[in-house]
């Protein structure tokens, strides 16, 4: 095992290269691209709609400290507690708690990228609580042992003879059977659990601060069941999920979805604003939510950078990202993979760990043009890369070298005082590594322009 860096740029070229990930890859980004371009094409004024997003958000991350109190004593009001978690660890002990106050041996979940985030799952199971995975894509990952892929379609990296094969070994569904077929056995095995489990546990796509509500978006139904049947729900959000008001969603459910599936808008939008009510038939009878830090505000304290924290989750960067393309989303082995993840992970889980994900970029800036809240996320790479330098994360090697160019490049005299053997020497003791085995390195002429320029003109005339 090398570095985090190091084993990234293993499993990079291993991926790279990998052609049935490419081809799977390329068939369900090219779907999506065909999706997301009609269904952001119906969106009346676009960039003022992005700009209106950037601004909402911007003034919710200006102002964290009033809204997110704001949120919770208007869904206390409704009788819903609110748990304040720092990191991982606080969060899952505290939903630990709830399952264990509640005598609950099985959670039913639908998707949420905070709770693989502080890997919930795997806790649970290390205190003995079985957590099923309802959303399909989750299920399928859930099923092998994998983290998501991508964090709006987890097995995007499966092609459906994967998935096939997948439940012919664990449920003896034919080899060939098709997609209907293989959701309606998963559909089939996960509804007794719906009303077996005591505990049922989602993310949140936004947190409304002035009804105290939390927005849920999903596509099949499964986030529903699980906060409906079971007689807990918890609903675990990260803290930057919150927007003013209701009102924000008739902007912000239609920039999600057409940007997240190219969908007018996602199947099932659900309002949940607490537990049942006296006069009302369904819904659980404690509701939960667990607002996590986990190095959001280590983000937060960056001015620069703190607009990662503007990003709603629709995946979009990834899906135009020429380098998410070739190396697919468990090569980032972050939570958050992709541009955003590439931007957000050095704050929330260290930069000396970390940056190399800002440098894994071409800076083409599809990300940012793509970016339904105009997170500027190329200019965040950048960002990122300074402050690595500056925190002095850089190898002395690379420091000398850049110096060495910078150097060269200020006078004249100094770049023409080695001869392009000597050039070539130092550019290849100095960056060969990082230009990689697979490129050739430029080389240097043996004499520069200006030199060839004077000697071609000598003797003439100015
Ligand atoms: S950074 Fe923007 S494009 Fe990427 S997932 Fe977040 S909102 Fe979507």
């Amino acid at each position: 095992m090398g570095s985090t860096a190091e084993d990234f740029l293993v499993a990079s070229e291993e991926k790279a290269f990998d052609l049935d990930h490419r081809r799977i890859i390329n068939n369900s980004i090219d779907k999506y691209t065909a999706a997301a371009t009609s269904g952001i094409s119906r969106i009346a004024n676009l960039d003022n709609a992005k700009k209106k997003g950037h601004v909402i958000k911007w003034k919710v991350m200006e102002n964290l400290d009033k809204f997110l109190p704001e949120f919770e004593s208007n869904f206390q009001r409704r009788g819903g507690k609110v748990i304040w978690a720092n990191d991982a660890e606080e969060a899952n002990r505290e939903i630990l708690n709830i399952i264990q106050r509640a005598k609950a041996k099985t959670v039913v979940k639908s998707k949420s990228m905070v709770t693989e985030e502080i890997h919930l799952n795997e806790f649970l199971k290390q205190n003995g609580v079985e957590s099923l995975e309802t959303d399909l894509g989750e299920y399928i990952v859930q099923l092998l042992g994998q983290a998501p892929y991508h964090i709006v379609t987890p097995a995007m990296h499966l092609s459906k003879e994967d998935i096939a094969q997948l439940f012919n070994k664990h449920f003896g569904t034919p080899v060939e059977a098709t997609p209907e077929q293989l959701t309606l056995k998963a559909r089939e095995l996960l509804r007794d659990k719906y009303l077996q489990a005591d505990v049922g546990i989602t993310g949140a796509n936004f947190l409304l601060a002035d009804t105290g509500s939390v927005a849920i978006s999903e596509n099949e139904g499964n986030a529903r069941l699980c906060t409906t049947f079971p007689r807990i729900h918890i609903a675990v959000v990260g803290i930057e999920k919150i927007i003013p008001s209701i009102t924000d969603l008739d902007l912000f459910w239609p920039m999600l979805s057409t940007h997240g599936t190219g969908q007018n808008l996602t199947v099932y939008n659900t309002i949940l604003s607490g537990p049942r009510q006296a006069n009302e038939t369904d819904g659980p009878e404690e509701m939960y939510v667990v607002l996590v830090d986990n190095g959001r505000t280590n983000l937060l304290a960056q001015k620069e950078q703190r607009q990662g924290l503007y990003c709603i989750r629709c995946g979009a960067c990834l899906n135009v990202c020429p380098v998410y393309q070739n190396i697919g989303g468990h090569t980032y082995n972050t939570t958050y993979s992709g541009p955003i993840g590439s931007i957000i992970t050095p704050h929330t889980n260290g930069m000396a760990e970390f940056k190399h994900l800002s440098y894994a970029s071409s800076l083409c800036g599809s990300c940012t043009e793509v970016c339904p809240v105009k997170i500027d996320i190329h200019k965040m790479l950048l960002l990122n890369r300074r402050d690595a330098v500056n925190e002095g994360l850089v190898t002395t090697k690379e420091r000398w070298g850049w110096a060495a160019w910078k150097k060269g490049m200020l006078k004249r005299s100094m770049m023409d005082f080695l001869g392009g053997k000597m050039k070539n020497f130092f550019l290849k003791f100095f960056f060969k590594k990082t230009w990689g085995h697979l490129r050739e390195m430029p080389v240097v002429a043996e004499k520069s322009f200006a030199k060839q320029w004077q000697e071609k003109h000598q003797g003439e005339e100015q």
